[in-house]
């Protein structure tokens, strides 16, 4: 186990010294070497019979101890807090207590609300290790593959599922629109967007119009190798600057007001469609992240000009 564990006694919210004696008694059997005649060593290793080992650190006010494995380790931890009054304190974990009476001599604040009594009869390394357990272990996902055209927003969900196109677990689903009749709609990873496997395997795309001339290198990259954009239909891919922009995510009012150069291109599209101005402010207003309509905010990869679209069913 990687936790740290500390062992101490704590009297009216302060840490009190445990007995020496105590200690001596308790761990000196498992002490590699022995404890030496009198006082207690800065640190020193334990081996229980199991193979188990730990560091311990420490004086008889706190004594913590690392690199713990084994049970009869956790069991000799247990066996110290029950002789001297102490508590069992697993690094981030609720502290273990034997007793109700004894919350109130804890520090107030979370250490004492979130408390969990072990009553003496069961209190073992087990119950140690009934704590510890249930901790998920901190996730470690890759970090997710770049994209050149796409800045991952709202493309890809965490997923410990197998990719259908690569078979490896590689922490990160896409969740975007797919293209092509012979292509699952779901399951494939990111990694196989950005290294064209999937384009290659399936003849999927994942975007579907480019708006405006690019070269073919670009069009391509766009298409087969970069992920599609959440939304309610196949939006077009903006470009700026003889370039395919950069998309950056759908985006509300709210998002918007930060950007007035993107907010000016939503009005020219509106225009187009004919609109009066008191509808375009009115759709400009009602525009939303999350439900249509929905802007979709790119940003030119030349200039830094920012861009929008928008789409509603
Ligand atoms: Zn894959
Ligand atoms: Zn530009």
């Amino acid at each position: 186990m990687s936790y740290p564990f500390y062992v101490l006694k704590f009297r009216d919210g302060e840490p009190a010294p445990m007995k020496e004696e105590v200690i001596r008694a308790v761990l000196g059997p498992v002490t590699v070497d022995g404890l030496p005649a009198r006082g207690l060593p800065e640190w020193w290793n334990l081996r229980t019979p199991d193979g188990g080992e730990a560091e311990v650190h420490g004086d008889a006010t706190c004594l913590s101890f690392t690199h713990v494995s084994g049970r009869l380790v956790l069991d000799r931890m247990a066996e110290l807090a029950r002789r001297t009054g102490a508590v069992v304190m697993p690094l981030d974990c609720p502290v273990l207590l034997q007793r109700e009476h004894d919350r109130r001599h804890l520090p107030d604040g979370d250490l004492r609300a979130h408390a969990i009594v072990v009553p003496p009869a069961t209190w073992s390394g087990r119950s140690i290790e009934q704590v510890v357990r249930p901790l998920p272990e901190p996730p470690r996902r890759p970090v997710p593959p770049r994209f050149a055209y796409h800045s991952g927003a709202g493309a890809m969900a965490p997923s410990d599922e197998p990719c259908v196109c690569c078979g490896q677990v590689r922490g990160w689903v896409y969740t975007g629109p797919v293209y092509g009749a012979e292509a699952p709609s779901r399951g494939i990873c990111p990694y196989c967007i950005a290294f064209c496997k999937a384009a290659e395997r399936y003849g999927a795309t994942f975007n579907d119009v480019i708006d405006g001339e690019v070269p073919d290198e670009v069009a391509r990259e766009i298409l087969e190798r970069t992920p599609g954009i959440p939304s309610w239909q196949s939006p077009r891919w903006l470009t700026h600057c003889g370039d395919g922009a950069e998309f950056i995510e759908p985006a509300g009012a709210e998002e918007l007001r930060h950007f007035p150069d993107a907010v000016e291109a939503l009005r020219r599209e509106c225009a187009e469609w004919g609109w009066s101005a008191e509808r375009v402010d009115a759709y400009l207003t009602a525009l939303d992240a999350d439900d249509q309509p929905t802007a979709y905010l790119f940003r030119c990869r030349v200039c830094g000009t920012h861009l929008a679209c928008s789409d509603f069913t």
